[in-house]
This record gives structure tokens, sequence and C-alpha cells, in this order.
């Protein structure tokens, strides 16, 4: 299996090529050449896989059909590694339940953080790993933060050989819970740096670091953002083992509800239907910033400044662009590279936005590709909170909430809505309170973390400063 640049870079590529590569050269996002095409006995050959074997089994077999230059042996065994049930809280790993004859929740979220970020993040870590030991090498992974994206990174990469963490975040201004989570990580390769600013200082220090090329290369910078394959791919499993809970046979039909921000967990879903999974609809559920919601109804992406991204109740939907969009659009436009280019280089560089709206296929989107989309706003997600608290006596995180509530405009009778659970209502307690009137319980594994003793450094909004330390710590 090779892998091409959606902007049409010529230089074909290996799995392991782009493991630890985030944009291609010319700027595009890395896809397979083709999508492996899955036909009924394979399915059935994979349900048994995952039913008898377990969730590592059915990741190695899909994983394999996109990983050729890792031998299989050793694939599973990373695979093995990764989805413990000790690791992820069960045997199934994202195991399906059911609110109704109709509407299920995939629970994606019982990693070592609490979010569903952890299930490719947790893959990272032992690939990884792999990589650097068999071409010895050091990677320092520079990453900035509000919350999520950063405690997976660390969880997954704390203890791994060759593999040092640099983490911003913007101090003080992080959830309790998920401060106390990062810092009190006392690995020798995890260093959390609490920057005197905002979370955009944070970011504008790791992109002062990376376009200064001579220092991201004599120190081994990288980055484990959402835009790296290896994640996408792992995050495709879980529509498998959605499906194959929510169904009894490869006849019947499946839709998911995603809640949105980057348009990665969606785009899995979108490369699972694309391979053969029987998928109807895939819901883009925005909140708030519904820059992709926008664009499934109207076909016009439009991006927005920082100025005009709210801070929500769902902050990691909190996007004003979908870093993984470009992905969906190469397809769309029957993988058209320069077609591609410009509309994200050229136009939306020169605009912010642009339209498909009078392409003749976009009216067909829904139909092709299974996407629709919708929105929610902070009172409809206290809404369904307390509606699902009162009804099942369960509760959801507000990202969930999202989903749950635009999965509703898009029943249709037969076919099962599997709605992602993207994070544990512990993550969001302000919320869940506000909703219900009362906080959620503590998981057992949590429940020191108040106290435990924190590891971390604060400095100012300072790129030298972060530099030399990075520099200071590879001595
Ligand atoms: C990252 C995240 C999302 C958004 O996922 P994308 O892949 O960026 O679309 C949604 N919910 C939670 C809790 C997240 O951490």
């Amino acid at each position: 299996m090779f892998y091409v640049s959606t902007r049409g870079d010529s230089d074909k590529k290996k799995f392991c090529d782009i493991l630890l590569e985030g944009l291609a050269p010319d700027g595009g996002l890395y896809l397979p050449q083709n999508y492996p095409q899955l036909n009924a006995d394979d399915l059935q050959r994979l349900r048994q896989i995952y039913l008898n074997q377990g969730y590592a089994h059915l990741a190695f077999e899909i994983l394999s059909l996109y990983i050729d230059d890792i031998s299989r042996e050793d694939l599973l065994a990373l695979c093995v590694k990764t989805y413990t049930e000790d690791i992820f809280g069960s045997r199934l790993i994202t195991p399906l339940r059911k609110l109704d004859d109709q509407v299920a929740i995939l629970a994606l979220s019982n990693g070592p953080t609490l979010a569903f970020k952890d299930m490719a993040m947790q893959l990272l870590g032992h690939l990884f790993e792999y990589e650097l030991k068999r071409k010895n090498q050091q990677l320092n992974i520079l990453g900035a933060t509000s919350g999520d994206t950063g405690s997976a990174a660390e969880y997954a990469m704390r203890g791994k050989q060759g593999v040092r963490v640099f983490m911003t975040s913007p101090d003080g201004r992080m959830s309790q819970f998920q401060q106390a989570q990062m810092f009190s990580l006392m690995d020798e390769n995890i260093f959390n740096i609490a920057i005197q600013g905002v979370f955009d200082d944070c970011q504008d220090i790791v992109k002062e670091v990376s376009s200064d090329l001579a220092f991201k290369q004599a120190y081994k910078i990288g980055t484990v953002n959402s835009i790296n394959w290896a994640r996408l791919l792992a995050q495709v499993v879980y529509y498998f083992a959605g499906y194959f809970q929510a169904t009894s046979s490869h006849s019947q039909r499946v839709s998911f509800a995603v809640p949105s921000g980057n348009f990665g967990n969606v785009c899995a879903g979108h490369v699972a239907k694309m391979m053969g999974l029987p998928v109807s609809k895939l819901v883009v559920a925005t909140n708030e910033n519904n820059v992709l919601d926008d664009f499934f109804k109207t076909g016009l992406y439009k991006v927005r400044d920082s100025s005009h991204t709210y801070e929500t109740s769902s902050p990691s939907m909190d996007i004003s662009k979908a870093s993984n969009f470009e992905r969906f659009i190469f397809d769309f436009l029957n993988r058209d590279a320069s077609k591609t280019a410009e509309l994200f280089s050229t136009q939306l560089q020169a605009k912010g936005e642009f339209s498909l709206a009078h392409h003749p296929e976009f009216s067909k989107i829904g139909h092709v590709y299974g996407f629709v989309s919708g929105n929610s706003n902070h009172q409809q997600r206290l809404q369904a909170i307390k509606t699902i608290h009162e009804k099942y006596g369960q509760l959801i995180d507000p990202h969930t909430a999202d989903g749950l509530n635009v999965a509703q405009q898009f029943l249709e009778p037969g076919i099962p809505m599997v709605v992602l659970e993207t994070a544990l209502p512990i993550k969001f307690s302000d919320v869940i309170l506000e909703a219900i009137g009362q906080v959620p319980p503590v998981p057992d594994k949590f429940k020191g973390l108040a106290n435990s003793p924190l590891r971390f450094l604060t400095m100012p909004a300072d790129t030298r400063m972060v530099k030399d330390f990075i520099a200071e710590q590879c001595g």
C-alpha cells in the first residue's frame, strides 16, 4: 500500500515513511492510494474475529490492509499490547450500550484520559516506539494543549523509549481535572510547561519552533496532531466494532452520529464506509462553531478567525477550521489533487472560504457519502444531558450530547443510530452540575488525583526559553 498527498506530491510513500510526519511536503494530507474493499464474506469473518478473538485482533485485521512495511507478527503484537481490558476497562474495548430500540451509545472514552483520543493515541505511542527503535532515532514531541489532546499524548508516550514530550498549556486555564491528569505524571520523558498566557500563545510558540528548520532538525522536533494518518486509521476500527455490536448480519445498515471538530473522527467513518462497511448516514454534529454544518447544508466552507471561534461547553469541538476536512474533499472531487490544492491552498488562503454549492455532485453528498449535519447550543446540550439522565439513568458528557441532539433529526426506521461517546462526564463536571444539579461520580482510578503531587514548570510566553529548555533536556 502506498500513500499519496491530497495536493498531488508525486512521491509515493509507505506507512512508516509517513508515520512520524505531519503534512506532506506540498502541504497536503496523506491518504492511501485506494481503500481496500471488503465484501460480505470479509465482514462476516471480521465479525467473528471481533467476537471470538477481541478488539486487538480486529484492529490488526484492518490495520494490516493499510500497513505492509511492519511484519504481520510485529503489527499483531503492537495491537495486542495496545487494546487491553486493563487499559480500556472492558473486553469489548468499545462496548455499545442501548438507550432504546434504535439509539445506542458507543463508549470510546474508557481509556487512560477518559476521552476518545486515547483510542488512536495509545496505538500511536506503541507505533512510535517501535519505529524509532527500528530507525535508531529519537523524537521530541512538542505540542500545545488546552486539555484533551495533550493529556492523551502524554498518557500514550509516557515511559516510551526514544520519545520525549514537551507539552505547553496556558497557565491556570485548564480544568482542575485536566491539569491534575497531566501534571501528576512523574515519567522522566514527560515535560509539562505551563505558559503564562493563553492557548494561542502556546500555539504560537509551537509554530515558531517548528518553523525554525535548523532547530527542528537538530532536536528532532515532531508533533502528534490530528492530521496524522495513523491516528485516523486507528479510529476506523471502532466503526467496525460498533457496527458488529449494533447488528447481527451484514444485510443491516447502521448510522453513526459523531461530535465533530477537526473532522478526524467522522473522516474515519468515511473511510470505513468507503471500504464497504454498510453505513447509512454519517451525522456530523457540531456545536455553536458550525463551519462544518454550514458546509454540508450549503456547500460553502468558510473558516473563521479566533475572534469568531466561540468558547462553548463542548470545548473540544471549538474549532474554526477543520484540519482533516481536506481528506474528504479530495475524495469528493474524485481525487483531483490540483483542484483540491486550488481550493485549500489558493482560495482558502486568499479569501478564507470556498464553495462547492454549484458542483454537480454536491446535492448528492448525503446520498453518495452519507454525510448529513446539524448543530446544537448550550441550552440544548443541557437539555439532552438532563433528559438522558431522567429517562435512562445515564450520564453523558456535553460533546456526546451534541451528537445525540443532532442524531435525533436523522433517525430512519429499522436503522440503528450509534452515537459516539467522545468523553466521559467527569471531565466536564461543571456542565453536568448545571444540567442535573449534581456532579458526576469520580471513577475509582481517579479518586486520588486531586491530592497527587504535581510535576510541571512555569515559563513566560517566550519561544527562546522553551527552545533553551528543550536543548538542555536533550543534553
Ligand atoms: C477531539 C474531540 C472531538 C472532536 O473530534 P474531531 O476528530 O476533531 O472531529 C469531540 N469530542 C471530544 C471530547 C474530543 O476530545
